[in-house]
């Protein structure tokens, strides 16, 4: 077996395949593999990362994965597959080339020709090309660029009035992703393409804290890294049955928007992910508008003051009993 992951002089394998013992790996594209088991499951599991490209705990994830397969040391029972997204922001060490790739799906992308516009394109092509079966999963993994309250949470996306599945929550608490934030309208991201075009139980899961490449902590994956790697290779995964007392769960209150040019954030860059402020303190401050904190349990989430005029520069969140959610 070559060493297809490490140092290669100038051969390609985009259009390639090979065997190993119980599968065909197929090379669809750079950072596209499709792994074709010998006698298939009933699932369809794609794992994507580097949407972002900084984002490299989830890339080191999914290339252990990769490299594990290819030496027979991880046995792939149903059809996956890997999408490592932004290859060129990878080498560029940076989140995007051009712009963000995550506001570019659904069909987003025709809107533009960037390098970005062009890949959100081609991966939902291979998506499509893909998914075959009725059980898909698509787990778009992302670490955060701030602190979080929560270290790992995912996103639900919005279900348009559809229930949410115990079996899923379930799934990402062993994950350790214990919180989740739900998308109440629809949005460009990846994980909603394969929801809504799809019908695929997706999310963008959120792992952690950015750092630069060797600089993960790989002990605080093990519990993601292990039940991805179950998912794959179990005909079914034996999960805990539903505890609602396992989960928090947080629904978007207000998006506050930059609309002058006169526009801060009342509260330090490096304030975490959701955290808590008293009701009356106030957030940010927008030409003549000031935001202050309405509700009880009201959190900031995905803070920046940088972004252009008429982007999003705060979330807020509130907490949402699980009892309240519609679940199946
Ligand atoms: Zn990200």
């Amino acid at each position: 077996m070559p060493d297809v992951l490490g140092p290669y002089e100038g051969e390609s394998l985009v259009g390639t395949a090979m065997r190993t013992k119980s599968a065909r790996i197929e090379f669809w594209d750079a950072g596209v593999i499709a792994v074709e088991p010998d006698q298939p499951g009933d699932k369809d599991v794609i794992f994507s990362c580097a949407v972002h490209g900084d984002e490299t705990a989830p890339i080191e994830i999914v290339r252990d994965m990769i490299t594990d397969i290819l030496a027979d040391n991880l046995a792939v029972t149903h059809r996956t597959l890997f999408l490592i997204a932004n290859p060129a922001a990878i080498v560029n060490g940076t989140r995007f080339i051009d712009v963000n790739m995550n506001r570019l799906f659904s069909g987003a992308h025709v809107q533009g020709d960037t390098p970005e516009h062009r890949r959100a394109a081609k991966l939902e092509q291979y998506v499509s090309r893909f998914f075959k079966q009725q059980r898909r999963y698509h787990y778009d993994l992302h670490t955060a660029i701030r602190d979080s309250a929560h270290e790992k949470f995912a996103v639900y996306p919005f279900t348009h009035g559809g229930p949410y599945k115990k079996e899923q929550l379930t799934f990402l608490a062993e994950c350790g992703v214990d919180t989740i934030l739900l998308n109440q309208a629809p949005t460009t991201t990846f994980s909603y393409y394969s929801v809504r075009e799809h019908n695929a139980d997706a999310f963008t899961v959120e792992l952690g804290k950015v750092r630069p490449f060797g600089e993960n902590d790989m002990s605080r994956f093990t519990d993601a890294d292990t039940m991805f790697r179950k998912l794959i290779s179990t005909s079914e995964l034996d999960l805990p049955k539903f505890d609602s007392n396992r989960h928090h769960v947080y629904d978007v209150s207000r998006s506050i928007d930059r609309t002058a040019e006169d526009f801060r954030l009342n509260f330090a860059d490096n304030v975490a992910n959701f955290t808590e402020f008293e009701l009356g303190h106030l957030l940010a401050v927008d030409g003549e508008n000031e935001y202050t904190v309405e509700q009880p349990g009201e959190r900031i989430i995905f803070p920046n003051a940088k972004v252009a005029l008429g982007q999003r520069a705060l979330l807020t969140v509130v907490p949402m009993p699980v009892e309240n959610l519609k679940l199946v």
